[in-house]
């Protein structure tokens, strides 16, 4: 199986990251750049949904269009800095149904531990949707993914917007078959575990905590 990791270098993407990037833009700027920036990311990671001939009619003639074809749907935020990331994919899917999974990173030893989970009842027939916005060791991402996996998921994909090659390789290594769907790939870690050059604390951010 080759991992899939797709970095969307769209312009509009990368313009908008700059912004989310840069430590001078306020909290109510960030929230509305993320939000923006996974509506985009979102289109790339639905973009292989199957679609079926639909009949219709315009108000001209008739024709045979296209609509997905009995796809459901499942966004899985990590709590909290994946909520601010929610609205992004349900602007897009809004019939999806969201399941909440809480995460905190021990601070020492960087694992993620699980604090809340609350998943949809029908997930097995789903296809889950992650959202972690930060991909930076990859241990809740993982933890994640497990978790929508042992719910029954039918298929997993990871939306984040930075990540960094470790985060990726450990999803990698761990759920081959996740496709990982980014706005940028960042060279590397700090010693603390944060993301370079990245962005910050994402949930401080967001939530203006810091
Ligand atoms: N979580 C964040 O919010 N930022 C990082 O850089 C890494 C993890």
């Amino acid at each position: 199986m080759t991992s899939r990791l797709t970095v969307v270098e769209h312009p509009l993407v990368q313009h908008k990251l700059s912004y989310l990037r840069d430590k001078e833009t306020p909290t109510v700027h960030f929230r509305k750049l993320a939000n923006e920036i996974t509506l985009l990311l979102t289109y790339e990671a639905t973009k292989e949904f199957p679609t079926e001939d639909y009949e219709i009619e315009t108000p001209l003639e008739r024709m045979t269009a296209q609509r997905i074809s009995g796809k459901k749907v499942a966004v899985c935020p990590v709590l909290r800095a994946g909520i601010g990331m929610l609205d992004g994919v349900l602007s897009l899917v809004s019939s999806a149904r969201v399941g909440f999974i809480g995460l905190y990173r021990d601070e020492d030893t960087l694992e993620a531990v699980e604090y809340y989970m609350k998943l949809p009842d029908d997930l097995n027939e789903r296809d889950a949707i992650v959202l972690d916005p930060m991909l930076a060791t990859g241990h809740s991402s993982v933890a994640a993914i497990s978790a929508v996996k042992n719910a029954g998921a039918q298929s997993v994909t990871l939306v984040c917007i930075v990540a960094a090659p470790p985060g990726v390789e450990e999803v990698h290594t761990h759920h081959p078959d996740v496709h990982i769907v980014c706005a940028a790939l960042d060279r590397g870690l700090n010693e603390v575990g944060y993301i370079v050059p990245g962005l910050g604390d994402a949930g401080d951010r967001l939530y203006g905590t810091k």
